[in-house]
């Protein structure tokens, strides 16, 4: 990279947010763009997680962007090896690799208001931008807890987003800590392999059974041939997932309908009724992400797995020790302990037009304009932003949704002509966040009696979106210049004085 290179746009990452705003910014025309990637291959969350088992919660068909269907899914729910080589495909189909700048870790960007442009420093030298759209991602940063003495174990050590391939698990004692989306997937198929599991459970979470078959090769044959019947496919499992919101966001109630059948997909497997006592949630269904699985009872049912209902306490010598007492002497330690999600960690390399990191501004917690933008970080986007995720249905849904916003926000910028960039209004984000906040009152995740990642320090939910994908699309659809001011170069407006206006003023002109 040159020093000072400038392009119109930086993308920061090259999960399906990233490489879907890549593909966006060339539909729109612009091929001033450079993808910026930390890691060494595009493929985020499905480069990362590689853990054995791990696979889409959410069926393949839907789980995919709609702009690059994928006729030949191998199962309902792929695995983790095929989303990656769809999204190496997607790299490959839409042209981007020359724009990619892998190894390019971004360290600390910087809002110039002079220049009106982002000075970026990355691993391998700096460049500067027009536009940031920051798409690092929800669940890219593996969290593990401070355990005491854990720097003394002896054994392997790793968390479940950074697996160790050439540690050999078979014939070891291994205790799993956590029961989250990673740690059911993990669990059924390391047991078969190792002497004892022992697993450390805070809280049991509601497991329903799994619906995964292999696609038909008649199936693929018919999707290849007739391309809208794949449509169609994803569209039925849209609609039967856009209709099920209204229980987690209004009608929580109605959700316990579906807590018999996750009791009876436990009941099915686990016959000794204290390991049943141990194994069921006390929270209604929803509260904490439904995780989908049929084979995680029968592997917690086998003799060589222990569940310890308490989290991991601390570690001495060789021996993990939980909360309530329990002990076990273990060779490997996996933490599925989750993610940095309220805390993002991009947050803190984020320096505004004020002078003050993305951190600092969400110290009471993470607030943005339709989940894209934030007061105080003009021509600053991130793709799955606050607010932004589901409990029941695709995420490249919202990533899709945010990148019809990001066009249009681009095309203002057009009109706006060169030296202009827009600033969220501090008034447009509280006046989003109010509508939102009121909104979580009553879903599921706020009433359901559970503490869970979506929920940050202060209790409060900046994580989920309350309403359907379709409401998130209709609200993405369109940049509402009102809610932004325009920000011209301080330069400019000192020369040009009245003719330029204040920024407000000419954001006023524009709405
Ligand atoms: C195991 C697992 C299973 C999941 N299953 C589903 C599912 O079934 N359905 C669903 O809807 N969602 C699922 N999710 C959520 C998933 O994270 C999103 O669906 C989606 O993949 C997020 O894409 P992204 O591009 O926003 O982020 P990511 O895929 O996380 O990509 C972010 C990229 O940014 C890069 N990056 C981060 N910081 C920097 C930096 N400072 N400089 C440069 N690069 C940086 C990272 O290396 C990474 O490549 C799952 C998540 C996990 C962890």
């Amino acid at each position: 990279m040159a020093e000072h290179e400038h392009v119109r746009v930086a993308v920061i990452g090259s999960g399906f947010g990233g490489l879907g705003a890549a593909v966006r910014l060339r539909r729109e025309g612009i091929t001033d763009f450079v993808v910026l990637e930390r890691a060494g291959s595009v493929g985020g969350t499905w480069r990362d997680n590689s853990y054995p088992g791990c696979a889409c919660d959410v069926p393949s068909h839907l789980y995919s962007f709609s702009f690059a269907p994928n006729p030949d899914w191998p199962r309902t729910f792929s695995g983790q090896e095929h989303i990656r080589a769809y999204l190496e495909h997607v790299a490959d189909t839409f042209g981007l690799r020359p724009q990619i700048r892998l190894n390019h870790e971004v360290v600390m960007m910087r809002w110039d208001g002079d220049a009106l442009r982002w000075e970026i420093e990355t691993a391998q030298g700096r460049l500067s931008a027009d536009v940031v759209v920051s798409a690092t991602g929800p669940l890219s940063d593996p969290k593990t807890p401070d355990i005491p003495g854990l720097d003394g174990f002896p054994g392997k050590v790793f968390h479940s987003a950074r697996w160790d391939h050439d540690y050999d698990l078979r014939g070891k004692r291994v205790a799993m800590i956590g029961t989250g989306a990673s740690a059911i997937q993990i669990v059924p198929s390391i047991q078969p392999d190792v002497a004892q599991l022992t697993l450390f459970q805070r809280t049991p979470p509601w497991v329903m059974p799994r619906m995964d078959r292999a696609i038909t090769g008649p199936e693929r044959w018919l999707h290849r041939q007739l391309p809208f019947t794949g449509k169609a496919r994803r569209g039925l499992l849209f609609g039967i997932r856009e209709l099920q919101v209204t229980a987690f966001t209004k009608h929580p109630k109605q959700l316990g309908a579906i807590e018999s059948l996750a009791k009876a997909n436990m009941a099915k497997a686990i016959k000794d009724p204290q390991l049943r006592a141990k194994l069921t949630p006390s929270y209604r269904i929803g509260c904490k992400r439904i995780l989908l699985s049929s084979s995680y009872y029968p592997a917690l049912a086998q003799r060589n797995v222990e569940v310890v209902a308490s989290g991991l306490k601390e570690v001495r010598g060789s021996t993990v020790v939980a909360a309530d007492g329990t002990e076990a002497e273990v060779d490997a330690i996996v933490f599925g302990t989750g993610f940095h999600v309220t805390d993002m960690p991009i947050a803190e390399r984020v320096v505004g037009a004020d002078g003050i990191t993305l951190a600092e501004a969400w110290k009471d917690g993470m607030e943005s304009l339709r989940g894209a933008t934030a007061a105080g970080f003009p021509n600053w986007m991130t793709i799955i932003g606050p607010n932004t995720g589901l409990g029941n249905s695709s995420m490249i849904l919202m990533i899709e949704s945010q990148l019809n916003y990001l066009a249009d926000y681009m095309r203002q910028l057009r009109v706006l002509g060169g030296r202009a960039a827009l600033g969220a209004r501090a008034s447009a984000v509280h006046a989003w966040n109010r509508r939102v906040q009121d909104r979580m009152k009553r879903t599921v995740w706020n009433t359901g009696g559970c503490d869970s990642w979506y929920l940050d320090a202060n209790g409060r939910n900046t994580t989920i979106w309350p309403g359907t994908p379709s409401e998130f699309r209709r609200a993405t659809r369109a940049v509402n210049l009102a809610e932004y001011e325009v920000v011209r170069a301080r330069a400019e407006q000192e020369t040009a004085g009245d003719r330029a206006g204040t920024a407000t003023g000419a954001a006023e002109a524009v709405a």
